[in-house]
This record gives structure tokens, C-alpha cells and sequence, in this order.
């Protein structure tokens, strides 16, 4: 896609005119500078861009008769006339953000002040066996827009968590084989007619909680996608790490128990096999239909197919001995694995999140217990482990992140005053 999304057509028709490719790079910064800093009067911007005061007058007039900007009046004086302050106006643009999980789907939409303005649109559907998958969810996303009002034309562009290995040179999936002929942003592109961007789910997280969650401003955290599998997303020296094929973070696949049940990936005894989401829950399943009592009958109405992870740690809030047993013991296997990460990245923070994060102190106490065991202590010190304060948020803040990025990614190569 040549076209910049944020911008009108025209803008860019005459890329070639060198005035208008500067007039369009310093609306740009300015829109960068707003999303990012918020308020802002004219002086403050034209300190930030390096442009004179009639200029930056001019160019704010534009934004706002684009409706891209707003006046948003008086500013707290400091000394002298108090000035004029600016913000983006939230609903100018929009992005989609697609959470894509092996079993179900989650989209919605977000403005630019990254509120989610539409209701949650869900698809529930087997990543690896569902051919129409993606029709599916441009159907659902369609309802959504219909739904809230807005006018597709306003859609900047949609951002994709998607689950398991995808290679960095092509953008192909190397995990699920019905999305590995082509590219995996062509897959959505065909269908929505807007800019694409695919990354590993357990990595859009990460980038969710650095902008707008509990790693804001942290140079070194690594961000644990716990669902149905088990994913790293890993920010080192404050930038996203995404390893030499793009392939960085499958922590979930280090053998924990030789011969154990068979993971996924075709090994055995898996970390993933015994601490993710998907594995309490099936062990819950097994001991509910071998007779073990536990408020998770009730909740499941007695039916052990209805176990998933959440119901484990709602029972485990409810204090049933059994749930927490059971976390307990995720906690202690998740905490072998987590004393490797803190030995080897030095890590200030690591973030539970996916639906296990939910269980809070239930995990986060026998996993640190373990870690006393199993990490270096000196390390471990310097180590703070939480749990996402954006819970089910965190990939859709980041594939909202991720597209917001790429469309600023031109004003790189432009430093301040070159406008
Ligand atoms: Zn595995």
C-alpha cells in the first residue's frame, strides 16, 4: 500500500513536489507529537518540530479544518499570555485490532485515543482447521463498524495478533499450514482493503503493555502470553526483540518432564504441556470425571468439557482447595522456567498475562517460592513479577500499536527542521 492512510490521496499524489512532501512530513510529526505527548500549545510544538511559530499557526489551522486536530482551548499559564492548547481528535481515525487465538478470535475497534468503541466481537473457531477464518472475522468486523457508526473510509489500518511461529523475511506462518502459502497480512488485505500489520501474538502483548501498560518506560521486560500455550514477547533495551528469523520467544517449548505428554510441536513434556491455560485445564477435566470434588462441578453444571482456565481460577477465587492446588502447582513449573529468563535477560519486570494472569497471587506466590529455589537471588532481587493491569486488552492495545508505528515509521528518516 503507497497510499499513507492517514492522510488524504491528494497529499501524496504529488510526492515529487518537494514542498508538498514537506508540508505533509510536518502534519505528520505533528500528528506524531499529539498522539504521543497529547496537549500541546503552538509554541510547544514548534520547539518539538524546530519550525517557526506562523508556520506551525498555518499548519494546525489545516489539521483542524482536516478535523484531524482540535482546539481544545486555554492552557495553565506559565507567565505571560496563556496559550492555546491542541489535541488529536480521538475520532478523526480508527484502527482494528484482531486478536487471533488457536481456539477463538477476538476484534474490536479503537480510536485514536485507543479506546475500544465497539462491543467485543468474538469468534469462537479452531485456528488450524477453520479454511474461513478470515471471512469470518472481516464479517464480524463489518457488524462491528455498522454497529458503532463509523465511516469505513476512517479505518487507518488493522493490526493482527496471530499465534505461533511466523517468519520474519516472508510473514508467512510457519505454524499453521492452511496460512503458510502466502504472506499472512495478504491473507487480511485481500479482504479489508486497508494496510496489514501480522506479529507473534505473545510479542503484540508485549508491545501493549510498553506503550500503554505496567512496562510503560522500562528498557527490559519480558511479557508472558499464558492461554492455551505459552509465549514470550520480550522488550531488551527498550525495543522489541524479535530474534534473527523473527522466531525469538518460544519459551513455552524447553522439555520440564522427559517422556511427558506430547506438546503441540510434536515433543515431548513440554513446559507448555503441564503450565499453560489449556494443560490445567484438561488436568482439571480428567480428575472432575475420575470423581474429584471441587466447586468446579457447580460451576461447569458437572460437565468436565466445561473446564477451561478461567473457570480454574474462578473457583480458586471462590477458595476452592482443589483450584489452587492446582495453580499452585502451574505456579512452581512456571517458576523453573521463569528462573532461566531472570538468569540470563536480568529482567526488572516480568508480566503475567493471558487468561492465567487473572489469577493473580494464586500464581504469582508458589512462583516466586519457586524462584527463590531455582533463580539466581541476586538477580532475582532486581526482578519485580506482576500480573497485566490490561488483562485481555494488552494484544488488542498492541496490534493497535503496532499499526500506529508503521504508519509513523517514515518520519525516521526526516530528523527535526528538515520538514
Ligand atoms: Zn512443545
Amino acid at each position: 500500500m503507497n497510499v499513507d492512510p492517514i492522510f488524504s490521496r491528494a497529499d501524496m499524489m504529488e510526492e515529487n513536489s518537494s514542498i508538498r512532501l514537506k508540508k505533509f512530513l510536518l502534519k505528520k510529526r505533528i500528528v506524531q507529537l499529539l498522539y504521543l505527548e497529547g496537549n500541546k500549545s503552538i509554541p510547544d510544538i514548534g520547539r518539538a518540530t524546530g519550525m517557526s511559530i506562523p508556520t506551525i499557526t498555518r499548519t494546525i489551522n489545516e489539521l483542524i479544518d482536516e478535523g484531524l486536530v482540535l482546539d481544545n482551548g486555554i492552557g495553565a499559564s506559565i507567565g505571560g499570555r496563556r496559550p492555546n492548547l491542541y489535541l488529536l481528535n480521538p475520532e478523526a481515525r480508527y484502527v482494528l485490532g484482531i486478536d487471533m487465538g488457536r481456539f477463538s478470535t477476538r476484534i474490536s475497534i479503537l480510536n485514536l485515543s485507543r479506546q475500544i468503541i465497539s462491543s467485543d466481537g468474538i469468534i469462537v473457531s479452531e485456528l488450524e482447521n477453520d479454511e474461513s477464518i478470515v471471512e469470518k472475522i472481516f464479517q464480524k468486523a463489518k457488524e462491528l463498524i455498522a454497529n458503532t457508526g463509523i465511516d469505513y473510509r476512517k479505518l487507518i489500518g488493522v493490526g493482527v495478533a496471530f499465534p505461533g511461529l511466523i517468519d520474519a523475511k516472508s510473514g508467512m506462518s510457519q505454524t499453521y499450514k492452511n496460512f503458510s502459502d502466502r504472506p499472512l497480512s495478504k491473507f487480511f488485505e485481500d479482504k479489508f482493503d486497508l494496510p496489514v500489520f501480522v506479529e507473534n501474538d505473545a510479542r503484540v502483548m508485549a508491545l501493549g503493555e510498553s506503550y500503554f501498560g505496567l512496562a510503560q518506560g522500562k528498557e527490559n521486560v519480558l511479557c508472558l502470553n499464558i492461554g492455551a500455550g505459552i509465549g514470550l514477547g520480550m522488550i531488551l533495551n527498550g525495543k522489541l526483540y524479535r530474534g534473527n528469523s523473527g522466531f525469538a520467544g518460544e519459551f513455552g517449548h524447553f522439555e520440564v518432564e522427559p517422556e511427558g505428554k506430547l506438546c503441540i510441536c510434536g515433543k515431548r513434556g513440554c513446559l507448555e504441556t503441564v503450565a499453560s491455560g489449556s494443560a490445567i485445564a484438561k488436568r482439571a477435566q480428567i480428575d472432575m470425571a475420575n470423581g474429584m470434588i471441587s466447586i468446579l462441578g457447580r460451576l461447569t453444571d458437572e460437565t468436565p468439557d466445561r473446564i477451561d482456565a478461567e473457570t480454574v481460577v474462578k473457583a480458586a477465587q471462590l477458595e476452592d482447595q482443589y483450584a489452587i492446588g492446582l495453580l499452585s502447582e502451574m505456579g512452581e513449573q512456571l517458576g523453573k522456567g521463569i528462573a532461566v529468563l531472570i538468569n540470563i535477560f536480568n529482567p526488572e519486570m516480568i508480566i503475567l498475562g493471558g487468561k492465567i494472569g487473572m489469577a493473580e497471587n494464586y500464581i504469582i506466590d508458589p512462583l516466586q517460592l519457586s524462584l527463590n529455589k531455582y533463580a539466581i537471588s541476586r538477580i532475582k532481587r532486581d526482578c519485580q513479577i506482576v500480573t497485566s493491569k490490561l488483562r485481555e486488552k494488552s494484544a488488542l492495545l498492541g496490534a493497535f500499536a503496532l499499526v500506529i508505528d508503521k504508519i509513523f515509521e517514515d518520519l525516521k528518516e526526516y530528523p527535526n527542521n528538515k520538514f
